[in-house]
């Protein structure tokens, strides 16, 4: 027996009233038989085939097919059920209209090859039901009897042992008619059993049994007078169907294949919309790509920048003149001399000291003058501000001790006054006094404050003596030996200022110690702050294009839910509709991310080359925008292709 039912029952709920649509149904079919179900619009004929054809569960009763009970079984199983041993033909033929006739009829072999070989099956059924040269044909080029005939060979795929056919000639003009029946008489002839539900006594005349449906009932079964004799059915004793041949890599890739290939057809029948949802993604990535480059490059100029203040300083400086917003009378901040310097200098963990002497000074270098800072201070202070010139040479101690007037320029002077003369021997006056240019300062670029290479350094005893005529130092950097004892250091440099000074609590403000480790830090942390921002901007336009993907998903999945029912009719399992729809969104945020990785490149190369901005793309950067796509993808493609996966074979059939 192929098919045994006991008392099948299904009912549908309309508003208050319960429609019956099967009402304690119970049928057993023979294999090879040809069963006609007929009845009046209403009576359950369609109903009682869905849920022979397994696209339906039915509320009670028992189903057993080809011996084994399949009213409780999970969708998947069902899904196999049907993809090995039933074909449908539907009223509405069906067919999937982008594919040609040979790649519709051959649909059922990407769920399932069942022993069949793929290459040439489909075109010798078409050949079978006389389509051999119509195979390129697309549906909408074809008649409703070449229609039906396609879906006909798409049901015979698989090898099925019985065809479930809804109304096959409910579209079709008489001649047609004749043909596909003609088609089913074969078929039947061959062994394959035939269910066909059908209101035209006509058709039914063909089956060889008939029977009649009222109000969910079956009201009259019997063999029809006029029919043929049974033909020798398929022995159904070979219920199992033989597995897949293949490794199970291969099957993986063959599926990876045929899932890619039909996310590139459905995507392309598309293009607008896809392209609308790949630029979404995008513009994402490419922002991602420029705001971290950009933050990157923030950092590195920074770091740059920081590592040309020095490392490890503590700077010791005269307090504010300000306490408390009065001026503090004259002698009550603490002035710092040499010998301070000294003292600092015998502290444990200081590595080096270096005071320094500042005023204002006016440069002449023939007829061209400018005003600038001129710094007094000892030789260690080109390594401690990483001072060392690039041309020429910073003083010697010797030359320190016997204030020699020599001067290292700052690059902002050689550009002012020496314009293209090397400014190396040249002699320069600096408040009058005639200096000889030794060196040119390393280039720093400009602080938010201050310009840091409109600068002349030169020997501490001739700025405190010939310069400036000061006897006390503007500032102390001290050294530290390492950033763990910064604050051990500077605590010992204030006790010493105090004792030193012999400062009372109330002028313990009179001093400050800057500490430049803090002052790194602070700077580091902002720019990394500033790189969360940008990313995190960046982020939030990936997600909004990765809602886009969401949305165009949705709606592709509402537009597709009849495909998605045929699909499922056809034997494709939930995992597969997951599958083809998950790599749909997968492909377009992939798509979207590469294009969006090179315009951010392009972006920041623009960006770095026009505005000057320092700006470097990193390849972390890229990797992660890259993951960050195509998580986009997976995790907003996930939702609608959950949601075709779940819906129920026979409500996405219906779908209109
Ligand atoms: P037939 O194929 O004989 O015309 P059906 O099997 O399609 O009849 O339907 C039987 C009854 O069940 C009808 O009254 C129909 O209105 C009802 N019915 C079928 N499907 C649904 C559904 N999805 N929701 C509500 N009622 C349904």
């Amino acid at each position: 027996m192929i098919v045994r039912c006991v008392d099948l029952r299904k009912s549908y709920v309309m508003g208050d009233t319960v429609v019956r649509a099967l009402d304690g149904v119970s049928l057993a079919i023979e294999p090879g038989e040809w069963v006609a179900i007929m009845g009046p619009s209403g009576s359950g004929k369609s109903t009682l085939l869905h849920v022979l054809g397994l696209l339906d569960t039915p509320d009670d009763g028992v189903y057993e097919l080809m011996g084994r009970r399949v009213s409780r079984l999970a969708e998947q199983d069902l899904a196999t059920l049907r993809s090995r041993w039933l074909g449908f033909v539907f009223q509405q033929f069906n067919l999937l209209p982008r594919m040609s006739a040979l790649e519709n009829a051959a649909l059922p072999l990407i769920y399932c090859a069942n022993g069949v070989d793929p290459a040439s099956r489909p075109r010798e059924l078409l050949a079978d039901v006389g389509l051999a040269e119509r195979s390129g044909h697309m549906p909408n080029q074809m008649s409703g009897g070449q229609q039906q005939r396609v879906a006909i060979a798409r049901a015979l795929m698989n090898r099925p042992r019985m065809i479930l056919a809804d109304e096959p000639t409910g579209n079709l003009d008489s001649r047609s008619q004749v043909e596909i029946l003609d088609i089913f008489r074969k078929l039947n002839d061959r062994g394959i059993t035939v269910v066909l539900v059908t209101h035209e006594e006509d058709v039914a005349k063909q089956a060889r049994r008939i029977i009649r449906m009222r109000d969910g009932r079956i009201v009259d079964d019997a063999a029809h007078p006029g029919a043929r004799a049974s033909v020798a059915p398929i022995p159904a004793e070979a219920a199992e169907p033989p597995a897949v041949a293949g490794s199970r890599w291969k099957l993986f890739w063959r599926d990876a294949r045929e899932y890619l290939r039909q996310a590139v057809r459905a995507l392309s029948a598309n293009k607008v919309r896809t392209g609308l949802s790949v630029l979404g993604i995008l513009i994402g990535v490419a922002a991602v790509i420029a705001m971290l480059a950009l933050g990157h490059g923030a950092k590195k100029s920074i770091e740059e920048r920081l590592a040309s203040m020095g490392s490890n300083l503590l700077v010791l400086r005269p307090g504010s003149l300000r306490t408390h917003g009065v001026m503090l009378e004259a002698g009550t901040v603490t002035r710092f001399t040499l010998e301070d310097a000294e003292a600092v200098r015998t502290l444990a963990r200081v590595r080096r000291v270096s005071p320094t002497a500042s005023g204002r000074g006016q440069l002449v270098y023939g007829a061209a003058n400018w005003n600038t800072t001129v710094s007094g201070t000892l030789p260690d202070y080109a390594d401690m501000r990483a001072s060392r010139p690039v041309v020429g040479r910073f003083f010697t101690s010797a030359e320190e001790q016997s204030r020699m007037r020599v001067a290292v320029v700052g690059m902002t002077i050689v550009r002012e006054i020496f314009g293209p003369v090397n400014p190396i021997g040249e002699m320069i006056k600096i408040n009058r006094v005639n200096f000889q240019v030794i060196g040119i300062l390393p280039e720093k670029g400009a602080t938010t404050w201050r310009d840091e290479d409109d600068l002349v350094v030169v020997p501490l005893g001739t700025a405190m003596k010939r310069l400036f005529g000061k006897e006390y130092v503007d500032q102390i950097d001290i050294e530290v030996e390492g950033p763990e004892h910064m604050a051990g250091v500077e605590e010992s440099v204030r006790q010493t200022v105090i004792r030193r000074h012999r400062l009372p609590p109330a002028r313990y403000d009179s001093f400050q110690i800057r500490n430049l480790v803090q002052f790194q830090e602070t700077l580091t942390e902002t720019s990394r702050t500033l790189s969360a921002l940008l990313a995190s901007i960046a982020a939030i336009s990936l997600l909004v294009g990765g809602i886009g993907i969401m949305n165009i998903m949705l709606v592709s999945v509402t537009e597709r839910t009849r495909e998605i029912g045929l699909r499922k009719a056809i034997g494709a399992r939930p995992k597969d509709i997951l599958w083809q729809f998950l790599i749909e969104a997968v492909a377009v945020s992939i798509v979207g991310g590469c294009s969006g990785i090179v315009l951010g490149w392009l972006i920041t190369l623009g960006l770095s080359h026009w505005a000057g901005w320092t700006a470097a793309v990193a390849p972390s950067a890229v990797a992660l925008a890259f993951g960050f796509s195509v998580a986009v993808g997976v995790l907003f493609g996930l939702w609608p292709a959950r949601k075709a996966a779940s819906l129920k074979p026979i409500d996405a059939l219906r779908y209109e």
